[in-house]
């Protein structure tokens, strides 16, 4: 059986604990004749007696661990575990067609579905459709003797191993009991991948086959810096395991010393460095980090998080929140970005052959006005209370930031009318993240404040790889020149019109990017709020002027991102010579973590190379 797995380090860290498997149960069953009704009868209330005990306990859990309100959904599925109609209409059933309790269960309850879900505009009655859904297939599991995942209610120390995690079920993960996370599907900028390193937990992505090779309970080693799975390993892996693992924790207590620090290059260039953030809770994690700014709130978690559209005053009082919380910081708030790997159930949207190239963000935003127009005025509102900047997102026509634009503008007349305050200093900008974009920024930088370069998006259109798909992950290639200049473009595009450039895609907070970045002249980096401090390390010991020679080079002279790779990966070296000379030992062991998997390396003979580079530093670090 094999115990080692590769997949895409996603999140960094390294955890050990049990599995969990996160699968889909089979609640496959078979309609059968039976002789003994009364049996069968029994058999059925003990499987409601059992589920309603589960249940009592889950929402015990559920609301020391999420929250009164988040466990008031499972008093719903113990009304229905209480239901004498639907109970007696089961057991006769039994008794009248001679059939088992699966199938009994599973017909009575269905009629009951239908009913419920033929009332189309009344939501009350959608909802327990929903609720007896959940119920029956827990009392099924209980007839089949199937167990049935729930992962907010995990009671010990796990890594959630499942087929692909939704931004949904990432959200429901407790941070107290889940170390980490793996799954067959997934790549590195896939939502899930990204909340992991906004939750700082472990993760890899696009293992292929984990949730075939591992049980329940089987011991892991979740390696979130290199990729690596154990599975059940020995004393000996276990033993290495540790030791890198603390040696990460003393790396990370050594960035911790830049927490109040400037960000500024060895040649006192500035730079702002800022966090992505997905709701209200993640500013913990950005002041913790020494964050700057947020450089990106992505708010269309906001209505995630809902079981319908947030009102203007909840989604006023989270922008508030986040403009408060930063205190005066600049604040870059994302209007919603649905669509693509991000869905919203109650708007319904239609399913799509590639919902990466479909309806989505401001094409949803400019077709559902009254949607849009209620977050204008939420934000507008909001802007008093600090440094708001609005962005929006997905943009690919002038006509779409124009008409977004008008709609901003109309809103805030509108406030200003009915004698509302509102910021007069509110930038707008655009993500960069549609190569059409990038390739007209000139114009696009006359009619806005400011860019933000959404690699994460800008990198799988232009690449034409999916970025959810690990199959054509090799494509996903921040260091592909092609990818540079189009982001040299952009960036001195707006420079041309006196305006600025962010970044706030995964390659951000990229370790062999950032040099490159800084050559090019990016204003602001914005990133997974664990990646601000090692990226203010590694930024205090660069040059900028160096650093526009290196990316002069890799756009003019280098034709792979294998060159890429090596230019930077040469420059690094240097510094850690030059380090080791100079004796900061500090300084030279961050360098010597931003090891080999932080150059990316794509093909298993760059990662032998980069290892035996990273073993090198190691121990020219130690003589
Ligand atoms: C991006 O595309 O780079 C980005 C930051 O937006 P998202 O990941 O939410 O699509
Ligand atoms: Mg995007």
């Amino acid at each position: 059986m094999k115990n080692h797995l590769k997949g895409i380090a996603a999140s960094d860290g390294i955890a050990i604990a049990k599995a969990y498997l996160l699968t889909e149960p089979d609640l496959s069953f078979e309609k059968r004749k039976v002789e003994d009704s009364e049996g069968e009868v029994a058999r059925l209330l003990e499987s409601f007696e059992t589920a309603k005990s589960e249940v009592s306990a889950i929402r015990e859990k559920a609301a020391v661990s999420l929250g009164e309100e988040e466990a008031q959904v499972f008093d719903a599925h113990l009304m229905v575990l209480s239901d004498p109609e639907m109970i007696e209409s089961m057991n006769a059933n039994i008794r009248d067609n001679g059939v088992n309790a699966e199938s009994a269960l599973s017909d009575v309850a269905g009629m009951f579905i239908g009913m419920f879900e033929a009332m189309e505009d009344n939501p009350y009655m959608q909802e327990r459709a929903a609720d007896i859904r959940d119920v029956t297939e827990r009392v099924l599991s209980h007839l089949l003797g199937v167990k049935i995942p729930n992962p907010s209610t995990i009671p010990e120390e796990v890594i959630v191993v499942a087929k692909d995690l939704t931004p949904s079920d990432t959200a429901q993960l407790n941070r107290d009991y889940v170390k980490g996370f793996v799954t067959d599907i997934g790549g590195r900028t896939s939502h899930s991948a990204i909340m992991a390193r906004s939750l700082e937990i472990p993760a890899i992505v696009g293992s292929k086959e984990i949730t075939q090779i591992v049980k329940d309970g089987d011991i892991i080693i979740l390696d979130g810096l290199d990729g690596d799975v154990f599975i059940n390993p020995d004393e000996e892996t276990l033993a290495a395991y540790k030791k890198k693992a603390e040696e990460f924790s003393a790396m990370q207590a050594e960035w911790h010393k830049l927490k109040n620090a400037n960000t500024v290059t060895a040649d006192g260039k500035h730079i702002e460095l800022a966090a992505n953030i997905g709701t209200p809770k993640d500013l913990e994690g950005v002041v913790a980090n020494g964050a700057e700014a947020v450089g990106l709130y992505r708010t269309e978690f906001l209505y995630m998080d809902s079981s319908d559209f947030p009102t203007e005053d909840e989604q006023f009082d989270a922008y508030k929140a986040v403009l408060e919380g930063m205190e005066g910081k600049p604040v870059v708030v994302r209007t919603m970005d649905i669509g693509g790997d991000k869905e919203l159930p109650y708007l319904e949207l239609p399913k799509e052959m590639n919902p990466f190239l479909g309806y989505r963000a401001i094409r949803i935003c400019l077709a559902e006005p009254e949607m849009f127009r209620t977050q204008l005025r939420a934000l507008l509102r909001a802007s008093v209370y600090g440094k708001l900047r609005i962005m929006f997102p997905m943009i690919a026509t002038l006509n779409e930031v124009r008409a977004a634009k008008a709609m901003l503008e109309e809103e805030k007349a509108n406030l200003l009318a009915d004698g509302v305050e509102v910021a007069d200093d509110i930038q707008v900008g655009i993500m960069i993240e549609i190569p059409a974009a990038a390739v007209l920024a000139h114009q696009f930088a006359k009619e806005v404040d400011f860019f933000s370069i959404g690699t994460n998006d800008l990198i799988q259109y232009t690449m034409a790889a999916d970025r959810m798909n690990q199959q054509v992950s090799y494509l996903y290639q921040p260091y592909n020149p092609a990818i540079l200049t189009l982001i040299k473009h952009v960036i001195d595009a707006s420079h041309a019109e006196g305006k600025w450039t962010g970044m706030c895609g995964e390659m951000a907070g990229d370790q062999t990017a950032v040099p490159l970045l800084v050559g090019l002249g990016l204003d602001e980096f914005s990133m997974s709020a664990s990646s601000v401090l090692k990226t203010r390390s590694l930024m205090k010991r660069l040059d900028s002027k160096e650093m526009e020679k290196l990316a002069d080079k890799a756009i003019n002279e280098c034709t792979t991102v294998e060159e890429v790779i090596a230019l930077v990966e040469e420059m690094k070296a240097k510094l850690v010579k030059a380090d080791s000379g100079a004796k900061r030992p500090g300084m030279l062991a961050c360098l010597v973590f931003l090891r080999a998997s932080e150059f990316k390396a794509i093909s298993e003979a760059e990662s032998i190379i980069s290892a035996g580079l990273f073993v090198w530093i190691y121990f020219a670090s130690r003589a």
